[in-house]
Parts: C-alpha cells; sequence; structure tokens
C-alpha cells in the first residue's frame, strides 16, 4: 500500500483506489492534504497490470476457448488486478513527468 511521501502515513486499499480512479493525476493525501503524485515507476508497473484484463482476448486467438468461460474471466481478472493494483503503487510529492508539468506552468 502507498506512503504518503510527505507525512509518512499509509494509505488505505479503499483509499487509495477511490484516489487513483480519478482523471486528475493528483491525489490529495488524506491525512495532510498533500497533493501526491504516483511516481513514474509505478506508473510502468500498471501499465503492464491492465493487459492482464485483456489476456482472454489473446487467449481466444491460440485456443477455442468458450465464450462463457472468456465471459467470466474478465470480470475475475478485472477484480485481481483491482486487489493488487493499490499494492503496486508509490507516491512522490512531485509530479514525475518528462518536462510536461513545466509546459503547463
Ligand atoms: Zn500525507
Amino acid at each position: 500500500m502507498p506512503n504518503c511521501e510527505n507525512c509518512h502515513s499509509k494509505w488505505s486499499w479503499k483509499q487509495t483506489i477511490k484516489k487513483t480512479f480519478t482523471l486528475d493525476p493528483a491525489m490529495t493525501c488524506p491525512y495532510c492534504g498533500e497533493r501526491q503524485y504516483q511516481t513514474q515507476k509505478s506508473k510502468t508497473i500498471n501499465a503492464f497490470l491492465t493487459p492482464i484484463v485483456l489476456l482472454p482476448l489473446l487467449l481466444k486467438i491460440f485456443f477455442d476457448i468458450p465464450g462463457a468461460i472468456l465471459l467470466s474471466l474478465f470480470p475475475t481478472l478485472f477484480v485481481i488486478v483491482l486487489l493488487i493494483y493499490p499494492f503496486l503503487i508509490k507516491l512522490s510529492s512531485k509530479e514525475e513527468y518528462i518536462n510536461l508539468s513545466k509546459e503547463k506552468q
């Protein structure tokens, strides 16, 4: 589970899910109110996590999987990804964008 870089409080699973499922890349710490961002490394790891949900589609190409199994695989994988997601998030007080944050100002 992620730790706030500012106050070092550990975010709960529920808090992390709630913060990450917004379009805003900045996540306000529920303990100190400081804006936190996902580190570049954590974003990269999460980018690899998303395709897991689409894995059944890939399997379908190679194996003849019945549609019912395929359909039940999607929510199962989605839940698994959702469960492990907050454990992989690392927080930073600085937004780790290459050049992008400077251009915005
Ligand atoms: Zn904090």
